[in-house]
């Protein structure tokens, strides 16, 4: 099997798998309980915090621990709309994830919430002007534009937008589930208030991510109960996941430390696939070229080879990938990020995302190619 879906999930880095273990065995402690026998384990989602934070480039005290993206997703919107009651006004991006569009929907239909949702250019870049223009000081609960698109990988100007938000006092969140581990971040220095990490996008397990919330800011828990996370995040802790996303999260940025200075061998892998496909199958088009890219992800538009036909030729094949976003398999209605981009739905309906992770090699990217051509030439042949 050639894994080339690492947008939709990554597999779990094995010494994440090593640290997590002794936490489902032996420490099995509540981390809040006072007795001897917790102290290992709070010492353990103490450093877990440490490691995020060090990925992220902020203080441990501004990580939450959440059960994943969407939640840290949730609970950023949720806290801007209670910390500001009287504001009913929501700026967010066209391309954004469900996790972001959905709440802000709900908001707007349940909630007399008005939302602008601001267009992005045909690389998937959305428009600062507009954003600038969308934003109404004293009326805007909050500012949020995802910092790397799941389908095609584009980057948006968050630190920028960041910055624009915070001019006319209002709430910045980024939804930075597919950029955290691809990317280096440095929190620190920027105007971002909250942003959200899912763990099972850089090599920890499902179920786990964290919400960053600058200090400089409030917030309003969505869960209550206990006073974990410093009462910012109700319910025990899933210690051994925490550890885990701690652990990956170390590797990720030893891996960014690394390539930092030279070249990403991802982004080796991801351009090495793009030129070789481009030789094989002329008149490709990659969406969002234009634009800064994570370095792991293409999406690919390949005329004439529906995405859905090929999708299963390349699964009999062994080779996983995606047409637009995994959360949205199942679904044949075109994608809306490559709408938002001015795909018309026939061209929508031809592209496939790949997405690559260090665990990958040019070995799998040398045989996968001409899978891939002769599967589009055979989608073009039945045509
Ligand atoms: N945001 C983005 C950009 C994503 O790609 C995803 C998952 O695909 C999520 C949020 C949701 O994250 P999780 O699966 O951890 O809930």
């Amino acid at each position: 099997m050639i894994y080339f879906d690492n947008n939709a999930t990554t597999a779990i880095e094995p010494t994440a798998v090593d640290a997590m273990q002794p936490f489902l065995r032996e420490h099995y402690a509540n981390p809040s309980s006072g007795t001897t026998f917790a102290r290992h384990t709070r010492q353990a989602v103490a450093r877990a915090r440490e490691q995020v934070a060090a990925l992220l480039g902020c203080e441990p005290g501004e990580v939450i621990f959440t059960s994943g993206g969407t939640e840290a997703d949730n609970a950023a919107i949720f806290s801007a709309t209670q910390i500001h009651p009287d504001r009913k006004h929501l700026v967010t991006a066209a391309t954004e994830h469900d996790a972001v569009l959905n709440h802000c929907a709900w908001l707007e239909a349940n909630h007399g919430y008005e939302v602008t949702r601001v267009a992005v250019n045909r690389d998937g870049v959305p428009d600062l002007a507009e954003l600038a223009a969308a934003i109404r000081p004293g009326q805007t609960a909050l500012v949020s534009v995802m910092a790397a698109n799941n389908e095609t990988g584009v980057c948006a100007p968050v630190a920028q937008a960041a910055a624009l938000a915070e001019e006319n006092g209002v709430l910045f969140h980024t939804d930075a589930v597919q950029m955290a581990g691809k990317v280096p971040l440095r929190l620190a220095s920027t105007a971002i208030h909250y942003l959200a990490i899912s763990g099972h996008k850089f090599h920890a397990p499902k179920g786990i991510g964290a919400l960053f919330v600058s200090k400089r800011v409030r917030f309003q828990p969505m869960l209550l109960g206990g006073g974990q996370e410093s009462h910012r995040r109700a319910g025990t802790e899933n210690v051994p996941h925490v550890v885990a996303l701690g652990q990956a999260a170390a590797c990720a940025l030893r891996h960014l430390e690394m390539h930092e200075a030279g070249e990403d061998p991802v982004r080796t892998l991801r351009d090495a696939f793009e030129t070789g496909l481009r030789a094989l199958l002329p008149g490709v088009e990659i969406n969002g070229a234009g634009a800064p890219r994570t370095p792991n992800t293409t999406s690919v538009r390949i005329p004439g080879a529906p995405a859905e036909g090929m999708l299963i030729l390349l699964d009999q094949q062994g080779i996983c990938c995606s047409a637009g976003s995994a959360c949205n398999t199942g679904a044949l209605h075109p994608s809306h990020v490559l709408a938002a981009m001015g795909r018309s739905p026939e061209e929508a309906r031809e592209c496939l995302r790949f997405s690559f992770s260090r665990f990958n090699t040019d070995g799998e990217i040398q045989a996968a190619l001409p899978v891939i051509a002769a599967a589009a030439d055979k989608m073009r042949r039945l045509r």
